[in-house]
């Protein structure tokens, strides 16, 4: 099987492979080594990745970006409406419970929720990997997201990869996923107690992340996290689009906002424009045919850039200061500050982080697929196909999540909360809690401190119904243990429960040591052989399994994902059909055309009269049917059976001509033979 790390961008998802020789980025079928994270609707078929990027500028309504911003999120969810809104044309509604598309697809509308639209992505993406893998099936993935998602965005992550046929062995964290491919690379890191404190600071298309790791031999560990979910390049372009539409609100009489196809030309402008001043003091704007016929044109200087993003740049600190402030270190002890991610070239960013540090800043990491690499480093040490240097990874959580229950009736002074896990717990880890029942009783999961999470995601977790539990022998209390686990994908479960009873048993324990003989002589012989005695000791014994019924905000029922399964292999099939129909229709016009040359040029040798006026009243008849409205739009047997028909006439006379061009060959072979 191939070991692969996939970057999901905003803007672009970058792919990695993992080969004998290293980590490789892979081109998909325009040579890109970034796909365009988009998904479109077409006439009768989707369009993916590059193909929907072309197709967008003629079918706004039916395209979709934001992917990843969008799943597990519901329609309502103010960052929804609020902030996706501004970067999405296609229509946004409710699609049972998420936010979703409604669409044109093939001449009839259709709803899709946001967890499809990614499976479709996800798909894409499969097969341009697997493309690349000489069509090796793609299975075995390791994900990226934003370190800032929750359950739920997790979740439905995990349902999309399931839906795209994909099986992903971890959900890594962006800025993880680069300490990873910093780390395992070094082969001058420190000793555990003088670790080596990187900052890595990611800024994206949509959100800026930070992360504070520390490195020593063989493993990273991280230290403290923040990020800023509305802070990237998406954000340059739409105060550039607001300010240029501005000036030619004036400049031109035309509203460009108000038309979609200005706007996405405007804001093409725009981000070249915000590229160009990355490295120029002055950019020129050339928008032709903007509207109305107008070609628009304008220049920016850098510094006014920067003041129409100086909101913005005000926040640049905040993530910094808390993520630092979580690891517990002081600026001095940060080593370095590596910076990934397209929107880590604007000067105003390095300069203001740069003075945050009081350093310079390191860009030794590849900015655009620092990511894709080390998720494909984090899927080889998972795998077993390659044999990678040992090096373990300690992630963090940024969440605290707290587990309620209501008291029992009677147990006395019984809490009915508890934080389980606090902000930068470890990734993944196993808290035990411990309950007295009598029977069966239910817990619940939620964020402890939900202004912290996305604004519209439901902190409520899920609940877990403990079953099966009794009174003990004695008609008491049983003693219940419940594992919640954070899982690697950073996602919450609780995997058992059991009961456990206090047996006394006869152990051999070590007498403890006379504290006065310690503290003279250090002898180890005496260390070495404590004396132990044979002792009566309570034990806590595991006596019986509970079952436990889970329901949660985040994610899919199994059915609904296995539904959501089927009608994307239904799809799938459908632009595969529209894409083989096109490519026999294709194959039938270049016929008629080749052949049609060749009688009057090749093949005129080899024909009589009569078979060349035969062969071209097909050809001419065919090429009628092509042309026609039948023809335009006919089914893939349809071209076939045309195709066949002409070949049928045609094959002789090709036979023919090919047996003479062959002949002096076979001659002058056979000759060199004897
Ligand atoms: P995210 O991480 O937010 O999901 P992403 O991974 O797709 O998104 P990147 O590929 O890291 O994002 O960055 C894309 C952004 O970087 C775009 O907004 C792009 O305009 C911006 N960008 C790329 N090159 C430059 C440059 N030279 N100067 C300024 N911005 C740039
Ligand atoms: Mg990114």
């Amino acid at each position: 099987s191939s070991v692969v790390g996939i970057d999901v961008g905003n803007a672009s998802s970058k792919i990695g492979v993992a080969r004998a020789r290293g980590v490789d980025v892979i081109a998909n079928e325009v040579s890109n080594r970034a796909t365009p994270s988009l998904v479109s609707f077409g006439q009768k078929a989707r369009a993916l990745g590059e193909a929907a990027a072309t197709a967008q500028t003629s079918n706004f309504k039916n395209t979709i970006g934001s992917l990843k911003r969008l799943v597990g999120r519901t329609f309502q969810d103010p960052e929804v409406q609020k902030v996706e809104k501004n970067f999405i044309n296609a229509e946004l509604v409710d699609a049972k419970g998420e936010v979703g598309v409604k669409v044109r697809l093939a001449g009839e509308e259709q709803t899709f929720s946001a967890t499809q639209l990614l499976a479709m992505y996800l798909v894409k993406l499969r097969d341009t990997t697997s493309k690349e893998l000489g069509g090796a099936g793609v299975s075995d993935v390791v994900l990226s997201t934003p370190l800032w998602f929750t359950d739920a965005q997790r979740r439905a992550y995990l349902d999309a990869a399931e839906i795209a046929g994909l099986n992903p062995l971890r959900l890594l964290n962006d800025t993880t996923a680069t300490a990873l491919g910093y780390g395992i690379t070094k082969t001058d890191l420190p000793e555990a107690d003088n670790p080596r404190n990187v900052v890595f600071c990611d800024i994206g298309h949509s959100s800026y992340q930070v992360a504070v790791v520390s490195f020593s031999k063989g493993q990273l560990t991280v230290l403290g996290t923040a990020a800023d979910r509305n802070f990237g390049g998406r954000d340059f372009d739409r105060a550039l689009l607001q300010h240029f539409a501005e000036e030619f609100k004036g400049k031109y009489k035309i509203d460009v906002l108000s038309s979609p196809k200005a706007t996405f030309r405007l804001a093409a402008g725009c981000e070249r424009l915000k590229k160009v001043l990355s490295a120029n003091a002055l950019a020129p704007l050339n928008v032709e045919n903007l509207m109305e016929d107008i070609d628009a044109s304008s220049q920016l200087k850098r510094e006014e850039f920067e003041q129409l993003i100086s909101p913005l740049l005000e926040r640049i600190n905040v993530p910094l200061e808390a993520a630092l402030a979580q690891s517990g270190l002081s600026k001095d002890q940060i080593h370095s500050i590596e910076m990934v991610g397209g929107s880590s070239r604007v000067p105003a960013l390095k300069e203001r982080i740069s003075a945050f540090f009081g350093k310079p800043l390191s860009f030794t990491s590849n900015q655009d697929e620092a990511v894709a690499r080390g998720c494909t480093l984090a899927c080889a040490v998972l795998s077993p196909v390659f044999k990678v240097r040992e090096f373990s990874i300690h992630d963090a959580t940024p969440y605290s999540i707290k587990v309620t229950w209501d008291k029992a009736a009677d147990v006395p002074d019984e809490d009915t909360e508890l934080v389980v896990f606090q902000p930068n717990n470890p990734i993944p880890s196993t808290k035990i809690l411990t309950f007295y029942r009598k029977e069966n009783f239910d817990l619940e999961a939620h964020y402890a401190a939900p202004d912290q999470i996305p604004e519209g995601i439901n902190p409520w977790i899920g609940k877990f119904s403990i079953k099966g539990v009794t009174p003990n022998a004695e008609g008491d209390h049983s003693i219940v243990k419940v594992k919640a686990r954070l899982n690697l994908h950073g996602v919450l479960n609780f995997e058992s429960a059991y009961t456990v009873e206090e047996v006394e048993k006869e152990e051999e324990v070590p007498v403890a040591a006379d504290p006065a003989a310690m503290d003279t002589d250090g002898d180890k012989d005496a260390a070495a052989a404590p004396k132990t005695e044979v002792r009566k000791v309570k034990k806590l014994q595991r006596k019986a399994d509970l079952s436990i019924v889970s329901g949660f905000t985040g994610g899919k029922d199994a059915s609904v994902v296995s539904e959501m399964k089927e009608v994307e292999g239904q799809l799938y099939s459908n632009d595969k059909l529209v894409i083989d129909t096109e490519d026999r229709k294709n194959a039938l016009e270049e016929m008629i055309y080749d052949q049609r040359s060749k009688l009057d040029d090749r093949y005129k040798l080899f024909v009589t009269a009569e078979e060349k006026e035969k062969y071209l009243a097909a050809l001419n008849a065919q090429e009628e049917w092509l042309y026609s409205d039948e023809g335009e739009d006919a089914t893939k047997s349809a071209y076939v059976e045309r195709i066949d028909s002409l070949q049928k006439i045609g094959g002789p006379i090709q036979f023919r001509e090919k047996e003479f061009q062959e002949r002096p060959r076979a001659a002058s072979a056979l000759r060199e033979a004897i």
